[in-house]
């Protein structure tokens, strides 16, 4: 195990700092369970048992997520990982489909990420929409889906499955006693609360919502714009980028397109 990093100041995003904000999460005294375990209030362990649920937005790709979901492994750490459906990565694709294989195999949860902007604004179809969605990731994964949560909830559409009770949202008003929400929003840390859970008066529960396309670096890449250009892009576009140099192979050697160049030569 590498030397914890000590807490005064808020970590970089790159694996190796990923790596130690959980080690001294761990170091700290905190336990990591799985978001669709969390409790309300009312039923919260009178032990006062120190919890992280850690949970993974995935917003853009799953390209490389799993080199997050094997560093919390080698922790014994379990997270949850939610997927969307409706986002520029096809989950059904053969590659995303290993990742998500990896995820679970790795001791994960995966649960549902659902955006609202795309759903029928009829309630009795908004709720048919998210049946539908979850009984396709159920089918993808062959995992009952317990957990979802909100896609892009800044937008401030009116969220009809944050109070459900067959599926466990952690923004839920039930489960806020007690629970400190952080997230890694936009590649930045909005404040230093971060920090507080390495001080004496620590937060006894934390939901700790990272993007895992956000670390995927060894190397410290403070530039977000950088970032973006040099590791996000790639991600993003790496199964379509294959595909294509696939797809120009198999025109370089088509018999139509020899054919068709011939009759252009004459
Ligand atoms: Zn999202």
């Amino acid at each position: 195990m590498m030397m914890p990093k000590t807490y005064s100041s808020l970590p970089n995003f790159t694996f190796h700092d990923y790596q130690g904000l959980l080690e001294s999460l761990l170091q700290v005294g905190y336990k990591f369970e799985f978001v669709k375990n969390l409790l309300p209030a009312s039923s919260i362990d009178q032990s006062k048992k120190q919890i992280v649920y850690l949970r993974h937005d995935i917003d853009f790709h799953l390209n490389g997520v799993e080199k997050i979901a094997l560093i919390e492994n080698r922790l014994r750490i379990c997270a949850t990982y939610y997927v969307l459906l409706t986002e520029q990565y096809n989950v059904l694709h053969p590659r995303s489909l290993a990742v998500l294989e990896a995820i679970l195999r790795l001791g994960h949860d995966i649960g549902l990420h659902y955006d609202l902007s795309i759903y029928p604004t009829d309630l009795p179809a908004a709720h048919a929409r998210l049946r539908w969605e979850i009984d396709l990731l159920r089918r993808i994964t062959g995992r009952d889906i317990k957990t979802i949560v909100t896609h892009q909830p800044f937008r401030g559409i009116p969220d009809p499955f944050r109070a459900l009770d067959i599926y466990i949202h952690p923004h839920n008003s039930k489960y806020q006693e007690n629970l400190t929400y952080i997230s890694d929003s936009a590649r930045s840390w909005r404040d230093e609360n971060l920090l507080n859970c390495f001080k004496e008066s620590r937060p006894q529960r934390l939901l700790l919502n990272t993007h895992p396309e956000f670390w995927l670096s060894d190397e410290m890449i403070k530039d977000r714009w950088v970032y973006s250009k040099s590791v996000m892009h790639p991600n993003i576009n790496a199964i379509a980028t294959d595909s294509l140099r696939a797809q120009e192979a198999v025109w370089r050697d088509h018999i139509a397109t020899k054919l068709h160049d011939a009759r252009e030569v004459k």
